[in-house]
């Protein structure tokens, strides 16, 4: 695999050498296309360290708007693009960035970089974390358990009942991370119970918790901040209140009518463009996405958006630690989709939305965290997978 990938690169960096990307970025084959670029995270601190594949250091995004500016793409807001690829209107070289969730680090370490190169971005916000605003408890458990390798707790979960906790393989650290949330999803604990049991995970393993809620890690940004980004032209679309997907259209339409009253009331302006939380996407996705007047749904199946692309399939790349700048550059000229490329590793879920956890039979479904608010026991289809 290491041989395979090194040749790539290699074959990668001759190509750019001899000047290849510079003409496929300027055919007409490119010019009909659009590249989605899709961001999760930038480090306040070691994030990348822990989850390379969802998570960048400031100074590798800066370096990736670098070479989106050193290569003269085009850089256009998403509804725009969206508009002028079906139009047949799309400049050359175009490109859009999108940014999952709105976590508080879009606020604090990447909006400062576009801003800077003066690049337009969308947020794609959850708004149930937005308004209780701690830690993610699936990420931020996850976290302290990567933090704190090599141990072995029992973590007290009330009525005298202990999980056990262990940290010494990766294998087992996601085995107990997976039994820790399927843990707080039978108990239909809500997020402030959550975010206490996080924090005595955290405590009995030694981990700081407090360093998590004092640097705002892991947490989405709050209403101001997202109000303040509007007003400074950050644009804001749906991304559901839960980050959930229910498999029933009432429950769907709920999601995101919840969504978009929160973003609309914290920018000004009703938000049209969606990203399926965890890039769950039922075929019967799509005409629910439509009739709530939802005009376009971003994936996370990487690839360039085309003219009889799907406007609810529309693939993204999802851009990480992970990925070379050679590699990088490759998309952008648009020759990334000819590369072989490993699928991304989202928790997989069956038809009826339960997860899919390889050495388990299939379980109930666990959503971002966020537990049964709403009333209704919903069923949801998918979680944020980063352990
Ligand atoms: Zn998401």
């Amino acid at each position: 695999m290491a041989m395979l990938r090194n040749l790539k690169l290699s074959l990668l960096q001759a190509s750019r050498a001899a000047g290849l990307f510079r003409v496929v970025r300027d055919s007409r084959h490119r010019t009909n296309q659009l590249l989605i670029l899709c961001y999760h995270g930038i480090s306040i601190d070691d994030e990348h360290e822990w989850a390379p594949g969802l998570y960048m250091s400031q100074d590798d995004f800066a370096a990736r708007v670098e070479a989106i500016r050193r290569g003269r793409y085009v850089v256009l807001p998403l509804g725009e693009a969206v508009r002028r690829l079906y139009d047949g209107t799309l400049p050359r070289r175009s490109v859009a960035i999108t940014f999952d969730d709105g976590n508080f680090d879009f606020y604090s370490r990447a909006w400062p970089v576009l801003d800077r190169m003066g690049v337009p971005a969308t947020v794609y916000l959850t708004t149930y974390y937005c308004e209780n605003n701690v830690p993610i408890f699936p990420l931020a458990t996850s976290y302290v358990m990567w933090q704190r390798p090599g141990s072995r707790v029992d973590l007290p979960v009330g009525d005298g009942r202990v999980l056990p906790i262990d940290t010494r393989s990766p294998e087992a650290r996601k085995r107990s991370h997976n039994a820790l949330l399927l843990h707080t999803q039978n108990e239909g604990l809500s997020g402030l119970e959550k975010d206490a049991l996080a924090a005595r995970l955290a405590e009995l393993l030694g981990a700081d918790y407090g360093r998590l809620r004092r640097n705002r890690m892991l947490h989405i940004m709050n209403p101001g901040e997202a109000r303040e980004l509007a007003a400074a032209g950050v644009d804001f679309q749906l991304h559901t209140h839960r980050h959930r997907s229910p498999l029933d259209q009432h429950s769907y339409a709920a999601e995101i009518a919840d969504n978009r009253s929160r973003v609309a009331s914290y920018t000004g302006q009703t938000p049209t463009h969606f990203c399926y939380p965890s890039g769950v996407c039922m075929p019967e996705f799509g005409p629910w996405l439509a009739t709530e007047g939802v005009v376009s749904a971003t994936t996370c199946e990487p690839g360039m958006a085309r003219r009889d692309s799907d406007p609810f399939r529309l693939p993204r790349l999802l851009d990480h630690s992970e990925m070379t700048g050679v590699e990088f550059e490759a998309w952008l000229a648009g020759i990334g989709a000819l590369l072989p490329h490993r699928p991304i590793g989202f928790q997989p879920v069956d038809r009826e939305g339960r997860l899919i956890i390889p050495d388990q039979t299939p379980v109930a479904a666990v959503g971002v965290g966020v537990s049964n608010e709403s009333g209704d026991a919903q069923r949801v289809s998918s979680m944020e997978s980063v352990s």
